[in-house]
Protein backbone atom coordinates (compact mmCIF):
# COMPACT_ATOMS: atom_id res chain seq x y z
CA UNK A 1 0.00 0.00 0.00
CA UNK A 2 1.22 3.47 -1.13
CA UNK A 3 1.74 6.37 1.19
CA UNK A 4 -1.95 8.30 1.40
CA UNK A 5 -0.88 12.20 0.50
CA UNK A 6 -1.07 14.90 3.05
CA UNK A 7 -1.63 18.79 2.78
CA UNK A 8 -1.74 21.04 5.92
CA UNK A 9 -2.40 25.05 4.95
CA UNK A 10 -0.83 26.82 7.80
CA UNK A 11 -2.54 29.89 8.76
CA UNK A 12 0.01 30.91 10.69
CA UNK A 13 -0.72 34.13 12.47
CA UNK A 14 -3.28 35.23 9.67
CA UNK A 15 -5.90 36.72 8.74
CA UNK A 16 -6.16 39.89 10.48
CA UNK A 17 -9.75 40.22 10.34
CA UNK A 18 -12.60 37.57 11.27
CA UNK A 19 -14.68 39.05 8.19
CA UNK A 20 -11.49 37.25 5.90
CA UNK A 21 -12.08 33.80 7.47
CA UNK A 22 -14.99 33.16 5.55
CA UNK A 23 -12.64 33.17 2.53
CA UNK A 24 -10.05 30.85 3.79
CA UNK A 25 -12.21 28.52 4.94
CA UNK A 26 -14.02 28.20 1.22
CA UNK A 27 -10.27 27.77 0.23
CA UNK A 28 -10.21 24.81 2.20
CA UNK A 29 -13.59 23.05 1.39
CA UNK A 30 -12.57 23.77 -2.48
CA UNK A 31 -10.26 20.93 -1.66
CA UNK A 32 -10.95 17.56 -3.26
CA UNK A 33 -10.02 15.20 -0.39
CA UNK A 34 -11.01 11.75 -2.25
CA UNK A 35 -7.05 11.36 -2.96
CA UNK A 36 -5.53 13.12 0.08
CA UNK A 37 -5.93 14.01 3.52
CA UNK A 38 -6.11 17.83 4.47
CA UNK A 39 -5.37 20.03 7.18
CA UNK A 40 -5.49 23.52 8.26
CA UNK A 41 -3.81 25.36 11.08
CA UNK A 42 -5.90 27.82 11.93
CA UNK A 43 -4.45 30.72 14.77
CA UNK A 44 -5.18 29.99 17.88
CA UNK A 45 -7.79 32.83 18.22
CA UNK A 46 -9.76 31.45 15.35
CA UNK A 47 -9.53 28.25 15.81
CA UNK A 48 -12.72 28.18 17.90
CA UNK A 49 -14.06 29.90 14.63
CA UNK A 50 -13.83 27.81 12.17
CA UNK A 51 -12.89 24.13 13.81
CA UNK A 52 -16.68 23.13 12.85
CA UNK A 53 -16.74 24.87 9.25
CA UNK A 54 -15.08 22.08 6.85
CA UNK A 55 -17.65 19.98 4.73
CA UNK A 56 -14.73 17.86 2.82
CA UNK A 57 -13.08 16.04 5.71
CA UNK A 58 -10.16 18.61 6.43
CA UNK A 59 -9.12 18.31 9.96
CA UNK A 60 -8.70 21.60 12.13
CA UNK A 61 -4.79 21.23 13.71
CA UNK A 62 -3.82 23.66 16.04
CA UNK A 63 -0.23 25.63 15.77
CA UNK A 64 0.42 24.38 19.08
CA UNK A 65 -0.73 23.11 22.12
CA UNK A 66 0.37 22.24 25.74
CA UNK A 67 1.59 18.77 27.41
CA UNK A 68 -0.39 19.04 31.24
CA UNK A 69 -4.14 19.12 30.12
CA UNK A 70 -6.09 22.04 31.75
CA UNK A 71 -5.95 24.04 34.97
CA UNK A 72 -3.79 26.90 35.61
CA UNK A 73 -1.98 27.40 32.61
CA UNK A 74 -2.83 30.75 30.95
CA UNK A 75 -2.21 31.44 27.65
CA UNK A 76 -2.18 27.75 26.36
CA UNK A 77 -4.23 25.37 24.19
CA UNK A 78 -4.86 22.03 25.94
CA UNK A 79 -5.69 18.97 23.68
CA UNK A 80 -8.18 18.02 26.23
CA UNK A 81 -9.91 20.82 24.91
CA UNK A 82 -9.32 20.30 21.51
CA UNK A 83 -10.15 16.58 22.04
CA UNK A 84 -13.83 17.63 23.71
CA UNK A 85 -13.98 20.12 20.03
CA UNK A 86 -13.72 16.96 18.32
CA UNK A 87 -10.17 17.72 16.49
CA UNK A 88 -7.51 14.33 15.74
CA UNK A 89 -4.44 16.66 14.84
CA UNK A 90 -2.27 18.79 16.32
CA UNK A 91 0.81 20.78 14.50
CA UNK A 92 4.25 21.26 16.75
CA UNK A 93 7.52 21.97 16.35
CA UNK A 94 7.15 24.54 13.58
CA UNK A 95 10.33 26.59 13.42
CA UNK A 96 8.65 29.62 14.33
CA UNK A 97 8.43 28.20 17.41
CA UNK A 98 11.71 26.64 17.74
CA UNK A 99 13.30 30.42 17.96
CA UNK A 100 12.36 31.64 14.13
CA UNK A 101 10.01 34.76 14.77
CA UNK A 102 12.25 37.04 14.86
CA UNK A 103 11.65 37.85 18.54
CA UNK A 104 12.54 36.95 22.24
CA UNK A 105 10.21 33.95 22.92
CA UNK A 106 12.19 31.22 24.95
CA UNK A 107 12.30 28.77 22.10
CA UNK A 108 10.43 25.10 22.12
CA UNK A 109 13.61 22.55 22.02
CA UNK A 110 13.05 18.84 20.60
CA UNK A 111 12.92 17.05 23.92
CA UNK A 112 9.90 19.67 25.36
CA UNK A 113 8.43 18.70 21.74
CA UNK A 114 8.61 15.30 22.16
CA UNK A 115 7.38 15.32 25.59
CA UNK A 116 4.30 17.30 23.48
CA UNK A 117 3.54 14.63 21.21
CA UNK A 118 3.48 11.88 23.91
CA UNK A 119 1.15 13.67 25.85
CA UNK A 120 -1.02 14.23 21.91
CA UNK A 121 -0.67 10.64 20.98
CA UNK A 122 -1.94 9.84 25.23
CA UNK A 123 -5.12 11.55 24.51
CA UNK A 124 -5.99 9.99 20.74
CA UNK A 125 -4.76 12.47 18.82
CA UNK A 126 -2.32 12.51 15.97
CA UNK A 127 0.52 14.75 15.38
CA UNK A 128 2.26 16.01 12.71
CA UNK A 129 5.94 17.39 13.73
CA UNK A 130 7.61 19.54 12.28
CA UNK A 131 11.88 19.73 11.49
CA UNK A 132 14.41 21.20 9.29
CA UNK A 133 17.28 23.17 8.83
CA UNK A 134 18.50 26.89 8.26
CA UNK A 135 19.78 28.15 5.92
CA UNK A 136 24.46 28.01 7.36
CA UNK A 137 24.02 23.99 7.95
CA UNK A 138 22.25 23.55 4.60
CA UNK A 139 25.08 25.72 3.23
CA UNK A 140 27.45 22.19 4.39
CA UNK A 141 25.72 19.83 2.63
CA UNK A 142 23.36 16.80 2.94
CA UNK A 143 25.58 15.19 6.09
CA UNK A 144 25.19 18.08 7.91
CA UNK A 145 21.54 18.81 7.14
CA UNK A 146 20.63 15.34 8.52
CA UNK A 147 22.10 15.49 11.57
CA UNK A 148 20.71 18.57 12.22
CA UNK A 149 17.59 16.94 11.21
CA UNK A 150 18.58 13.89 13.38
CA UNK A 151 19.34 15.64 16.21
CA UNK A 152 15.56 16.91 16.33
CA UNK A 153 14.12 13.55 15.14
CA UNK A 154 15.97 11.36 17.86
CA UNK A 155 13.86 12.30 20.88
CA UNK A 156 10.90 10.59 18.71
CA UNK A 157 12.44 8.01 18.29
CA UNK A 158 10.13 5.58 20.30
CA UNK A 159 6.77 7.41 18.97
CA UNK A 160 7.90 7.79 15.50
CA UNK A 161 4.11 5.31 14.00
CA UNK A 162 2.98 5.96 10.50
CA UNK A 163 -0.61 5.81 11.98
CA UNK A 164 -0.08 8.92 14.86
CA UNK A 165 2.71 10.92 13.27
CA UNK A 166 3.04 12.79 10.47
CA UNK A 167 7.14 14.44 9.70
CA UNK A 168 6.99 17.69 8.17
CA UNK A 169 10.84 18.70 6.81
CA UNK A 170 10.91 22.56 6.03
CA UNK A 171 13.80 23.92 5.49
CA UNK A 172 14.15 27.16 7.28
CA UNK A 173 15.58 29.21 4.49
CA UNK A 174 12.71 27.96 2.37
CA UNK A 175 9.82 29.17 4.78
CA UNK A 176 8.38 32.47 3.76
CA UNK A 177 10.88 33.54 1.34
CA UNK A 178 10.29 32.31 -2.04
CA UNK A 179 12.58 29.92 -2.24
CA UNK A 180 11.86 26.64 -2.81
CA UNK A 181 14.06 23.67 -2.30
CA UNK A 182 14.42 22.18 -5.79
CA UNK A 183 12.81 19.17 -6.22
CA UNK A 184 16.23 17.49 -5.93
CA UNK A 185 17.22 18.22 -2.47
CA UNK A 186 13.57 17.99 -1.35
CA UNK A 187 14.24 14.46 -2.23
CA UNK A 188 17.25 13.64 -1.07
CA UNK A 189 16.59 15.20 2.33
CA UNK A 190 13.54 13.32 2.36
CA UNK A 191 14.79 9.90 1.61
CA UNK A 192 17.98 10.62 4.14
CA UNK A 193 15.39 11.11 6.69
CA UNK A 194 13.85 7.93 5.80
CA UNK A 195 16.34 5.93 5.61
CA UNK A 196 17.27 7.03 9.07
CA UNK A 197 14.27 6.23 10.62
CA UNK A 198 14.53 2.53 8.44
CA UNK A 199 18.06 1.76 10.30
CA UNK A 200 17.07 3.68 13.80
CA UNK A 201 13.35 3.38 14.07
CA UNK A 202 12.26 0.26 11.68
CA UNK A 203 12.09 -0.84 8.14
CA UNK A 204 8.37 -0.75 8.45
CA UNK A 205 8.34 2.17 10.21
CA UNK A 206 9.99 4.26 7.46
CA UNK A 207 8.04 2.42 4.66
CA UNK A 208 4.74 4.07 6.15
CA UNK A 209 5.39 7.44 7.54
CA UNK A 210 4.42 10.36 5.51
CA UNK A 211 7.28 13.35 5.30
CA UNK A 212 6.00 16.29 3.92
CA UNK A 213 7.97 19.10 2.08
CA UNK A 214 7.43 22.98 3.36
CA UNK A 215 9.17 26.19 2.45
CA UNK A 216 7.44 28.23 -0.29
CA UNK A 217 5.94 25.63 -2.04
CA UNK A 218 2.71 26.91 -3.81
CA UNK A 219 0.16 25.48 -7.04
CA UNK A 220 3.38 26.38 -9.28
CA UNK A 221 5.91 23.78 -8.11
CA UNK A 222 3.98 21.30 -6.29
CA UNK A 223 3.50 19.27 -9.52
CA UNK A 224 7.71 18.47 -9.97
CA UNK A 225 7.78 18.44 -6.09
CA UNK A 226 4.80 15.91 -5.67
CA UNK A 227 6.98 13.61 -8.56
CA UNK A 228 9.66 13.03 -5.49
CA UNK A 229 9.15 9.25 -4.51
CA UNK A 230 9.72 10.27 -1.34
CA UNK A 231 7.51 13.63 -0.86
CA UNK A 232 4.29 12.60 0.65
CA UNK A 233 2.71 16.31 0.90
CA UNK A 234 3.38 19.41 1.75
CA UNK A 235 3.06 22.12 4.79
CA UNK A 236 1.68 25.06 3.13
CA UNK A 237 1.97 28.65 4.52
CA UNK A 238 1.13 31.66 2.17
CA UNK A 239 -0.29 29.70 -0.44
CA UNK A 240 -2.66 28.06 1.91
CA UNK A 241 -4.27 31.55 2.64
CA UNK A 242 -5.04 31.64 -1.41
CA UNK A 243 -7.39 29.89 -3.75
CA UNK A 244 -4.34 27.76 -5.51
CA UNK A 245 -4.27 25.64 -2.23
CA UNK A 246 -6.68 23.27 -3.91
CA UNK A 247 -4.38 23.11 -7.06
CA UNK A 248 -1.51 21.73 -4.40
CA UNK A 249 -3.62 19.36 -3.24
CA UNK A 250 -4.40 18.30 -6.45
CA UNK A 251 -1.39 18.01 -7.96
CA UNK A 252 0.06 15.66 -5.03
CA UNK A 253 -3.12 13.52 -5.49
CA UNK A 254 -2.31 13.29 -9.00
CA UNK A 255 0.87 12.19 -8.93
CA UNK A 256 0.67 9.99 -6.02
CA UNK A 257 -2.55 8.03 -7.87
CA UNK A 258 -2.23 4.63 -7.27
C1 LIG B 1 5.04 27.17 6.85
O1 LIG B 1 4.60 28.11 7.48
O2 LIG B 1 5.09 26.06 7.39
C2 LIG B 1 5.48 27.38 5.48
C3 LIG B 1 6.00 26.38 4.81
O3 LIG B 1 5.32 28.65 4.98
P1 LIG B 1 5.47 29.08 3.41
O4 LIG B 1 4.71 28.06 2.61
O5 LIG B 1 4.87 30.44 3.36
O6 LIG B 1 6.92 29.06 3.09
Amino acid sequence: MGRRPIVGGNWKCNPAEISKLDGLVANINACDTSGCDVYVCPSPLHVGLVYNKFTNGACVAPQNCNFKGCGAYTGEMAVDQMVDMGMKWCLIGHSERRGEFGLPTPVESSELLATKCKYILEKGMKCIYAIGEPLPIREQGIDAVLAYCVEQLTPFKDILDPETVVLAYEPVWSIGTGVTATPEQAQETHAAIRKWISENVSPKCAEGIRIQYGGSANAKNAPELSACADVDGFLVGGASLKPEFAEIVAAIAQAKKA
